[in-house]
């Protein structure tokens, strides 16, 4: 079990209010992402959950029990970090079995765990190494491993890879969404990067300055979002987001269209300009197009290698069953 329910909590620090009142439910075994931009409240969010801070009002309960004034060590939960604080002269069975000596759990059992998280995490053959000894990626899995064996009812994960090189990153995320499905404990992750929040999560939550933008599966939040923020934060590239006449053409304050919604065409066609700098992945083509008589600068994503260059015409058409409409709240028309 681990649902955990937060009602009406607020977070002040001094007269600055972090988390304005606030309501979630994650469900049990869900892998829920909090994401949103550095500073919005994830982390403050993730410790208040914790109990690592205490909330200004409000109330939290964790399988149907108030937890609100449960010490952090009582609640259930396990914390992984991105600075994973090892202790540099315990061998990895050490540093994994710690939480489990000073809860005073013996020693067969310790073992016990010990040997199925490693082999859950390919530590095996590393236990009797240092943190010194190890890459990386292996230090996050220790880390990983001594909130494993404390058989948590959620584990609460702040930015833990954010410390790792891009490839390492894709291979742990890889490695924490199997972990999620072997052991279908509800996880708590916290991002800045939406690419993580849509690749792992069942559900996202989208925070900006401690309010919740939205709730919703990754797709969800891709097809129908919210608001104009959120438009702009999930997706990559960014949804091109147009105001001016060419929105209020579409009855709406803003109009947005993702890079991968444009068409290039050859004959006839809404927007007429120039290449600006187009950037050749390989797989895909992504190119800026300006002097289309928008104010905005259109980035257009197409499959493939495309041979446009800079200071070339052409000619694009957003499909129209894909554009997005937002008042001058940013909300969504419908
Ligand atoms: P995130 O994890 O999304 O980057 P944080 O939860 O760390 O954001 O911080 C949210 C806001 O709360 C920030 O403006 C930060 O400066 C402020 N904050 C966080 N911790 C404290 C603290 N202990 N005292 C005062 N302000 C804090
Ligand atoms: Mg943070």
């Amino acid at each position: 079990m681990g649902q955990i329910t937060l009602e009406k909590v607020t977070k002040r620090f001094g007269d600055v209010e972090v988390i304005p009142p606030l309501d979630l439910t994650i469900q049990d075994g869900e892998f829920t992402v909090f994401v949103g931009p550095s500073g919005c409240g994830k982390s403050t969010l993730l410790r208040l959950i914790a109990g690592l801070e205490d909330m200004t009002t409000g109330t939290i309960s964790i399988d149907g029990q108030d937890a609100t004034d449960t010490p952090p060590a009582k609640r259930g939960l396990a914390m992984v970090f991105q600075s994973y604080a090892l202790y540099p002269h315990m061998s990895v069975r050490k540093n994994i079995a710690f939480p489990m000596r000073m809860a005073g759990i013996d020693i067969a059992e310790q073992n016990r765990r010990i040997e199925q998280a490693a082999a859950a995490l390919n530590l095996t053959d590393y236990l009797d190494r240092r943190p010194g000894q190890l890459s990386g990626g292996q230090r996050q899995r220790v880390a990983i491993g001594r909130a494993i064996v404390r058989e948590p009812e959620a584990f609460l994960f702040d930015e833990p890879l954010s410390n790792l090189d891009a490839a390492l990153r894709v291979g742990m995320r890889l490695e924490i969404s199997e972990l999620h499905k072997r052991l279908a404990t509800t996880m708590i992750y916290v991002t800045h990067d939406q690419v993580e929040a849509m690749t792992m999560a069942d559900k996202i939550v989208v925070l900006r300055a401690g309010h919740i933008e939205q709730v919703g599966t990754p797709l969800e939040l891709y097809h129908t979002p919210r608001n104009s923020f959120v438009a702009g934060f999930i997706g990559s590239p960014k949804m091109n987001l147009i105001t001016g006449p060419e929105a209020e053409k579409c009855d709406a304050h803003t109009i947005g269209i993702r890079p991968e919604h444009i068409d290039v065409v050859d004959g006839e066609g809404l927007w007429t300009g120039k290449v600006g700098v187009a950037e050749h992945l390989g797989s895909d083509t992504f190119f800026h197009v300006q002097d289309t008589g928008l104010a905005e600068t259109i980035t257009v994503r197409a499959p493939g290698e495309v041979n446009y260059r800079h200071g070339d015409t052409i000619t694009l058409n957003p499909r129209p069953d894909q554009v997005h409409r937002f008042d001058a709240q940013g909300l969504r028309i419908a």
